[in-house]
């Protein structure tokens, strides 16, 4: 090309550019960004609108909000990974939780709800959409079968549990409460943020899984996503261009981001492990010590029973962990003593390399009132950890006893 070419628009060059196909042999599937589909005949595009051509059949995609083939592609490793038909992503876990109560639920209907659940999903619940989409929903304690037998009504459109529940680790009996759910022509949908891989809520006969693929899926903490896991047919109808409540109410997934999060897939079960055994190892250690451990996977943790029954034996007992430290003044003080000796860092989330830790009552479960969060065992003093895989495991558990060592100097 000439030094200076008065015609070049580089406009045009960029139009016309060589359009490189895939590398054979490309270890990954190809990111594709598109928002639109281009058809070759105009005939063609209203039979993507009657699914005449579809993705499944066809390969044929018609707009990035009810699906792209990058985001179709994460979605059929994450239904397979949970064990369900179908599953669809969207841009964060909250998104979901919200479109698929909207989906079950009608004005006037209800879902009868676990009692302890993150507190986005207790705000959610107890107040936005009661407020805002004129559903009820009701708590209940998961774990009294009896009472949720009770709760349900002519009305009750769901059951909502988390596995474990945040931030006290109880574990939902699934196959116990499946049953209730199909005696009551409900779906029970489970939230599996907390144990992707450990638990597979699915195999044990919940409808729907739902995750924040914020978290352990994605392992970085550098991205937002979400998934309901579930039956073709709902999925379809979720995604339906004209009634679908994650198709309208518009919480996409980007294709860059399902990208990011499917190179990722593939070592979730090796994180998991290291997660859920560096958790078990520092349990028993600050049980030994005489500390309030909050684990499922010790045999004093009420739920240690219900979890050793429907868990993934490779894959422990899971990577979160509480410490009740009785009051919220000696709380912070060990968090500040953690972070200061490296054992982790004072933030909200879960599934980093390396341990985040908050003081739970003031922080992820504020969005429940205090009576709430008394009756499900959250005290002021109750810290929740979510522990990192990185670090050697003998330089991180000094730095815990050197900070608990500090703290009982202190009083
Ligand atoms: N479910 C659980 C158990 C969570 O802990 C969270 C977030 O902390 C969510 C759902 C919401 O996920 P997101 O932040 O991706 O919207």
């Amino acid at each position: 090309m000439p030094a200076h070419d008065a015609d070049f628009d580089p406009a045009r060059a960029i139009a016309n550019a060589r359009q490189l196909k895939p590398a054979q042999g490309s270890l990954h599937t190809p990111i594709d960004p598109s928002a639109t589909f281009d058809v070759e005949r105009a005939t063609d595009l209203p039979k993507l609108f009657t699914h005449e051509l579809n993705p499944d059949e066809h390969g044929r995609y018609l707009y990035g909000r009810p699906l792209n083939p990058t985001v179709h592609a994460l979605a059929t490793k994450l239904a397979a990974m949970e064990a369900t038909e179908a599953a669809a992503c969207a841009a964060s876990g909250i998104s979901v939780i919200a479109a698929c109560a909207m989906h079950h639920c009608k004005p006037g209907e209800r879902i009868l709800a676990s009692q302890a659940l993150y507190g986005g999903t207790f705000s959610l619940f107890s107040r936005f959409l009661p407020n805002h989409a004129g559903l009820t929903v009701d708590f209940v304690d998961m774990g009294d079968l009896g009472a949720v037998r009770a709760a349900i009504t002519d009305s009750t459109r769901m059951l909502y549990v988390e596995t474990m529940s945040n931030p006290t680790l109880r574990v939902a009996d699934i196959p116990a409460l499946a049953t209730i759910a199909r005696g009551a022509g409900a779906p029970l949908v489970v939230d599996n943020t907390f144990s992707p891989i450990t638990v597979a809520p699915a195999l044990h006969g919940a409808d729907v899984v739902i995750h924040s693929l914020t978290k352990f899926i994605n392992g970085a903490t550098d991205l937002l996503g979400g998934v309901l896991c579930g039956p073709k047919a709902l999925i379809d109808e979720m995604q339906d261009l004209h009634d679908g409540a994650l198709m309208l109410l518009g919480s996409a997934m980007d294709a860059r981001v399902a990208h990011e999060i499917a190179a990722r897939l593939p070592h979730l079960p090796l994180r998991i492990e290291e997660h859920c055994k560096r958790a078990l190892l520092y349990a028993q250690r600050l049980h030994e010590r005489g500390m309030r451990v909050v684990y499922p996977g010790l045999a004093n943790h009420p739920s240690y029973e219900t979890l050793s029954r429907i868990h993934n034996e490779r894959y422990g007992f899971g990577g979160m962990l509480g410490l009740d430290m009785g009051d919220r003044e000696r709380a912070d003080r060990l968090l500040d003593l953690l972070r200061a000796k490296g054992f982790g860092r004072i933030a909200v989330s879960l599934g980093f390399h390396d341990t985040l830790m908050c003081v739970a009552g003031a922080t992820t479960a504020s969005g429940m009132d205090a009576a709430s969060r008394e009756r499900v065992g959250v005290s002021p003093g109750y810290i929740r950890f979510a522990i990192g895989i990185s670090g050697a495991v003998e330089d991180r558990w000094a730095a815990m006893e050197q900070s608990l060592d500090a703290l009982d100097a202190h009083h």
